[in-house]
This record gives C-alpha cells, structure tokens and sequence, in this order.
C-alpha cells in the first residue's frame, strides 16, 4: 500500500453475507498500527494482518483508561466508488479528543491517509447491500508499562475496521427515550467533549437502568442544574419547537458530533431556523403536552438520525408527532444518505 510498509495476511477471513451484518461484531483482515515514544514522536506506521495485541498487564491503559477513539464510515455508492464520510473532520476531533486526554496529536493528513489505506486494502470488505457501510474505528491507547498515575510517554495508535449492516432494515423507526434524573454523564471540566473510554463506561449504568424501565437509551441533563438537555448516550440531540430547531450548544460537556454538525449545516441551507443553545427538559416536555413540540431526534454515525416518538422524564411519557418519524427528520435521513451513498451531490465536499 503505496506510502506504508504492508504485511499480507496469508490467512484471510470468509466475508460475511451483507444481509447477515450487525454492528461492530466482524473485523476485517488488515489493521494499521503506529507507535509513539515521548522525545521522538510517532513512528513506524505499517499494515499488518489483523489480530491480538499483547500487552504487559501493568500496562497503564488497562488501569487509568488513558484512551481515545473515533468512529466514522465508508460507503460503497451505487456507482460502486468507496467514499468516507468527512474524514477530516473525525480526524480534527481525534485530535481534540486526544489533547483533553493529554495525548499526543497525529498530523491530520497522517491519520487520513491510514484511512484511505486500510481501506484501500481491505476495500472488498465494504459491503455492498444498500444502508450497509464499513465502520472505521481509530483508536489512541497509552501504553507505558508501570503502576504510577501520569499521561503515558508511549502510545499506541491503532485502525480496525469492521463491516456493518443497515441501522434501519425496515425504514427509520421511531425510539423511546428516557431524560434521567438519576445518572449524568458529564460536567464541565471533565472529559464530556472527548470520545474517552470512560464516558461510555459510565454510562453503561444509565444504560440498563433505562432498558429496564422500557426505553432505548438515556437522555442526559447537565450535571449541575440537572435541567438542559446535554445529550443521548451515543448520540446528540436536537428538538423541533414550533418553527425552531433548538439543539444543545458546544459548551464543553458534549461531543461535537460530525452528524449533528452536518445536519444542522443542511437545515442552515435549506433555510430553517436553527438554534444552539441551552434548553431545560421542562421546556421540552411542557412543547410535549401542548403540542408545539413537533419532532425530536437524535444523530450520531451508527444511525444517522434517530427519530423520538416517547420521552419519558420523572414518570411521564409525551408522545411526539404521535409516534411516527417527522417530516423533517426524514428530510435530513434522504439527504445525509444519499450524498454518503453518492446518489446526490455532495455541496460542501464531505466525501472523500
Ligand atoms: N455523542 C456521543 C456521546 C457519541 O458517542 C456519539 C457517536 N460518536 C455522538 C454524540 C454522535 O457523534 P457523530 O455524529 O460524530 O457520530
């Protein structure tokens, strides 16, 4: 592969069927490896056959959980071409992600080029079957051997990739979401604005306790006042009050999502008015139960948009546009998907 040193594989993995695909539970043959030491600076990128990493247990990663993440798609278009979904910006909040960790950056080419690469290696594992893609997932791991609580002076950095089915076999469906006023996830000053390790590990409490009480995923309220929106577990959140879009603004306690910052481009375009600003539950859920609260949505990668139809907040449930997916989140679904898949073009260049 052109610019880096590749090892085949000599044992290449079947491919699943397209139609048998999920998330994330296939990995495919190849996976880009680089290192790091302190006083040098990233060196040895290379492509090797896919498979464990060995790490001494005293490995600082498996202790503090000094790690960063990132996770963006290829899409195989109609016309067959393979294309990435804004990589560069994924790989500008790589970056962020890892100076909020106190980890080195990479240089953004230098990460795009590991994408363009492992992909073009491995581009017979984009699958084919229309909504499915190939998820990328960068990763950055701190990787000193020993005990002692300091940002690492090594790291690993490291590219998977992993083919996956559509989020919506049978069309957009409408999810329950539970606004918590018993778990948060962030505050300010903490790690909300990176994709970390542990945000998500934390949230895994939330998480159950939501699927228990019948709803998909959280909706998490700020941390101090415990009344705006913030964000959904993986995903961001935007409202439609009346004419208004209102979504939370980037005020260091949620992740700058690629999706949220796409569609709220899109709707710019298209003329609507769309806010960024703090907004309390009770404002939402009060929009809920006089009807001016018209669509609700999350978006993030794995679904693009993820449409609202219940929220619950302290024992009651409001029902939005009567269950159904909104006009407008349809809207951004068509428009997002069809300039990922190449069947529409592509304004502002966001697929490479
Ligand atoms: N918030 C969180 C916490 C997430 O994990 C994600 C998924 N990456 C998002 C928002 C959505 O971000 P994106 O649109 O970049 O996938």
């Amino acid at each position: 592969m052109g610019q880096f040193p590749f090892t085949r594989t000599t044992t290449p993995k079947a491919k699943p069927a397209d139609d048998s695909l999920s998330f994330g539970k296939v990995t495919t043959d190849h996976m880009f490896l680089m290192n790091y030491e302190e006083g040098k600076g990233w060196f040895d990128p290379r492509i090797v056959p896919y498979g464990p990493l060995s790490l001494d247990p005293a490995t600082s990663v498996l202790h503090y959980g000094q790690a960063i993440f990132d996770g963006l798609k290829a899409f195989r278009g109609d016309d067959g071409q393979i294309r990435l979904f804004r990589a560069d910006r994924h790989a500008q909040r790589f970056n962020r992600s890892a100076k909020l960790m106190s980890m080195p950056e990479l240089p953004v080419d230098v990460i795009r080029d590991s994408f363009e690469a492992l992909v073009g290696v491995d581009a017979d594992w984009v699958p084919r079957k229309a909504g499915t893609s190939l998820y990328l997932r960068p990763t950055i791991i701190a990787t000193d051997v020993m005990l002692g609580v300091h940002p690492s002076h090594s790291y690993l950095y490291f590219l998977i990739l992993s083919p996956v089915g559509s989020y919506y076999k049978e069309g957009v469906k409408p999810v329950r979401i539970l606004a918590s006023d018993a778990h948060v996830r962030a505050v300010k000053g903490g790690t909300g604005e990176a994709k970390t390790a542990a945000n998500y590990a934390q949230s895994l409490s939330g998480q159950v306790d939501a699927e228990k009480a019948g709803y998909t995923q959280v909706l998490y309220l700020d941390g101090v006042h415990r009344k705006y929106l913030d964000e959904v577990g993986t995903m961001n959140i935007m409202v439609k009050i009346g004419d208004e879009v209102i979504t939370p603004p980037l005020a260091g306690t949620i992740l700058d999502g690629v999706t949220r910052a796409s569609t709220l481009q899109l709707m710019r375009d298209w003329g609507l008015k769309v806010s960024e600003r703090p907004i309390t539950i009770d404002e939402v859920m009060e929009a809920g139960r006089n009807g001016t609260l018209k669509e609700m949505w999350g978006t993030g990668t794995a679904a693009v948009v993820s449409p609202v139809g219940t929220l619950g907040y302290k024992g009651e449930d409001v029902t939005i546009n009567g269950g159904q997916t909104g006009e407008l989140t349809q809207k951004l679904y068509d428009a997002i998907v069809g300039i990922q898949y190449g069947r529409t073009n592509d304004p502002h260049g966001w697929t490479s």
